[in-house]
């Protein structure tokens, strides 16, 4: 089996347009998806994924560009062996690439891999390892007292933990952490994520509050460069810290491992490099004690992807869950990919547990029409 052609396909975001009652205004982000098609000379086409923020499309434009130029390395390889691909491609995106689109690419070379063996792509990685629940990120911007309001739907639907924006200003911070974490249900834990916003000293500040707290984790503190600084973090506060959303490949997971920087790790998959390099982190961690919990906020078939790498790591029993809206019935269900036949087959089950698609590869379906109907490019 050989690669005929990569395929970028760069779709309108559905949050905001279609599926969200209320129209973009209520939310912060946009989910541009770009998809990578990878069709082979046997008639197996592989889909993987990556997105951006990005409600024009430009920047969704040049994952696009990067996708092309890696077709133009792979054509005429074979697709199933992919850890051999994703190192020619890690050789041109270290240089001149796109991560987005190596990204994408890994994803549809397993989504391959999955369909010519009949397999899902978690029976590929070595099987399901335990259960995995959803932790809801709720992006909305909303003052505390909402916050609460909305904390009693997403634990009577049974996520473990809710995530919440942090971030604006050590007392804003301080207020919001006390005022939520004493008022929500007893069995929903609280996770904070600042976006690399803070230095050392006002990290410290907040992380304080949130160890009093006993908040799950404290996300992205500082920059994600800062290694010792997370290091520091992570030794003087009782609150785990977390990060690697920012992070490309598996091998900046050296440094953060010998400098103890990192409870948690969250690659995501769009950007670290794919399935391949997701799982490669898992494995890294593992005798370290740290945990994955990967960093999946956005389209489906790239969330699927994350799901079937959560299934197969020992280390990994969470995964995010992004509750886009506070408008639908079901807080567990899945609406940010339309253009997916099937998005349905990805769903928060009462109780919090979630596990990736049967059929074989990653398991979804496009739904040819409204691919042409979201479709920029
Ligand atoms: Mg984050």
């Amino acid at each position: 089996m050989h690669i005929e052609q990569i395929e970028p396909i760069v779709l309108e975001s559905a949050i905001g347009t279609v599926s969200m009652p209320g129209g973009k205004s209520e939310f912060e982000a946009t989910v541009t998806p770009v998809v990578a098609r990878v069709h082979t000379d046997e008639g197996i086409v592989g889909v993987g994924e990556t997105y951006l923020d990005d409600p024009s499309g430009h920047k969704a434009m040049t994952a696009a560009k990067g996708m092309e130029a890696l077709g133009h390395e792979l054509e005429g390889q074979d697709p199933r062996e992919v850890q051999a691909r994703w190192h020619e491609m890690y050789v041109h995106v270290k240089r001149e690439g796109s991560f987005r689109a190596m990204s994408a690419v890994d994803e549809a070379l397993w989504d391959i891999k999955g369909k010519a063996a009949g397999l899902p792509v978690y029976e590929l990685l070595g099987g399901k390892v335990g259960q995995t629940k959803a932790y809801a990120t709720f992006p909305l911007s909303k003052p505390a007292e909402q916050l609460i309001e909305d904390a009693e739907w997403l634990a009577e639907k049974g996520f473990p933990t809710m995530k919440i924006v942090a971030g604006h200003g050590v007392e804003n911070d301080r207020e919001k952490i006390s005022t939520v974490a004493a008022n929500i249900p007893e069995e929903l834990g609280l996770a904070i994520d600042s976006n690399t916003t803070y230095g050392v000293k006002d990290a410290m500040k907040v992380g304080r509050t949130a160890s009093e707290y006993d908040l799950e984790w404290f996300e992205e503190p500082i920059s994600h460069t800062n290694v010792q600084g997370q290091a520091q973090l992570n030794r003087d506060l009782e609150v785990p810290v977390s990060a690697y959303q920012n992070h490309l490949a598996h091998y900046p997971a050296v440094d953060l491992l010998e400098a103890n920087a990192l409870e948690i790790y969250q690659p995501a998959l769009d950007f670290v490099g794919g399935i391949t390099a997701a799982h490669r982190v898992a494995t890294m961690i593992e005798p370290y004690d740290k945990q994955l919990v990967p960093h999946a906020f956005g389209p489906a078939i790239n969330y699927s992807a994350s799901l079937h790498v959560a299934a197969a790591s020992p280390v990994c029993d969470l995964i995010e869950f992004g509750v886009y809206s506070d408008k639908v019935d079901d807080p567990g269900e899945y609406i940010a990919s339309p253009y997916v036949a099937n998005q349905k087959d990805i769903y928060v089950q009462d109780g919090g547990v979630i596990e990736p698609p049967e059929a074989p590869g990653l398991g979804l379906e496009l739904d040819e029409d409204l691919i042409e109907e979201y479709r920029l490019n």
